[in-house]
């Protein structure tokens, strides 16, 4: 499945350096297997990529290229093995600036910032965790069981009862080999054929994983939630992944929160909000009551003469800053509740009660509306 070095890349045959550079830097993180994980041909595109820019990347062996043909290009510099990924340093990889790309596919830290190298790093993991308010406010410890892969507990992971540093390798999984061909020394670097990448020799299988390093278990998780998280937040929790085999880095756990509403409370950022009926005469004659909070029952004082509507600040009673120190409010908004059923005494009570208080409540007001429409 020859494929021509230009086509892969999308460029013409006429392409300046600048031209194939960038061609290549966008290529090469469109197919980025730390950006893939998803898509397994990602990675042979981006070797494929990385392959097609090496060459014409470099001057003199595009001319070769250009008036070989790819076939025979192809198999004079190659040598058929896989894994192709090199060529000398002194090459096109630092003149055109192409060494943060090329680092991470030899294994070394990547332009993405994160480590790629042969112990590579398994899979993240998605939990979606629920919390009370309550939780939210003063942080919370939750304990929650995940079945996962997981590092064999019998041989750490290894996937071995013995075993041993590759001698091939020395334990760095790759081995570099330089080899002459027509145009000159080519260096290229693959997984070591002795330990398969690995940097270890398995002399004796483990039991109970049979060399893979990991099994399938459920595992107890604690984490510590901090005060102050809101719905949609998302929390890492480092090397609580899977690990991707033998050897290899466990990948992330992210904690994707939500925290339930309230019966009472109603959040806003860090304050809470929550209605309280009192009666028409606890308003007019003003009274003690207890309302809830966060905390537990407290007492707010009702003064007399309180509207419907008024709202009661709990200094300090609401949730928990996120990573400061603090607290926020809560806001007491008094209903007055009007009675709905009276005694016909009581309804007689009142009746006399409204006449000599008139029929509005707020003479004023009515009086200021008679005058706008005047
Ligand atoms: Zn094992
Ligand atoms: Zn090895």
């Amino acid at each position: 499945m020859a494929k021509d070095y230009y086509d892969t890349l999308g460029v013409a045959r006429t392409a300046t350096r600048e031209e194939i550079k960038k061609a290549y830097k966008k290529l090469a993180k469109q197919y980025h297997p730390d950006l893939n994980k998803d898509d397994p041909g990602a990675e042979r595109k981006f070797k494929e990529v990385n392959e097609a820019a090496a060459v014409l990347g470099d001057e003199e062996k595009r001319r070769n290229y250009d008036s070989l043909g790819h076939d025979a290009f192809t198999r004079s510099s190659k040598g058929g093995g896989q894994g192709f990924s090199g060529f000398d340093s002194s090459g096109f990889a630092a003149d055109m600036d192409f060494g943060d790309i090329f680092e991470s596919f030899f294994g070394g830290s990547d332009l993405f910032g994160t480590r790629r190298s042969r112990s590579r790093k398994g899979q993240d993991l998605r939990y979606d965790l629920t919390v009370s308010l309550r939780e939210a406010a003063f942080g919370a410890k939750k304990r929650f069981t995940l079945r996962k892969q997981s590092a064999c507990p019998s041989c750490g992971g290894s996937g071995g009862e013995k075993v041993e540093t590759c001698s091939t390798c020395h334990g760095t999984g790759h081995v570099r080999q330089t080899r002459q061909t027509p145009f000159g020394y080519f260096q290229t670097t693959g997984a070591c054929p002795d330990c398969e990448g690995h940097g270890t020799v398995i002399l004796e299988e483990c039991r109970k994983c049979h060399g893979a390093g990991r099994v399938e278990q459920q595992k107890e998780i604690e984490v510590d939630i901090p005060a102050g998280v809101e719905s949609g937040m998302r929390l890492r929790v480092p090397g609580e992944g899977e690990p991707a085999g033998r050897g290899s880095q466990p990948g992330d756990l992210y904690l994707f929160l939500t925290v339930a509403s309230d019966e009472f409370f109603e959040r806003e950022g860090n304050d809470v909000r929550l209605e309280v009926p009192i009666s028409f005469f606890q308003a007019v004659f003003g009274d003690e009551i207890e309302v809830p909070t966060l905390d537990g029952k407290a007492k707010l004082k009702i003064p007399a003469g309180t509207q419907s509507g008024t709202l009661f600040r709990l200094r300090g009673k609401g949730l928990g800053h996120l990573n400061a120190g603090g607290r926020g409010d809560q806001f007491v908004k008094a209903q007055i509740v009007t009675p709905k059923r009276l005694t016909r005494q009581q309804e007689q009570q009142l009746k006399a009660l409204a006449e000599e208080f008139g029929a509005t409540p707020d003479k004023g007001f009515f009086a200021k509306l008679k005058e706008h429409f005047r």
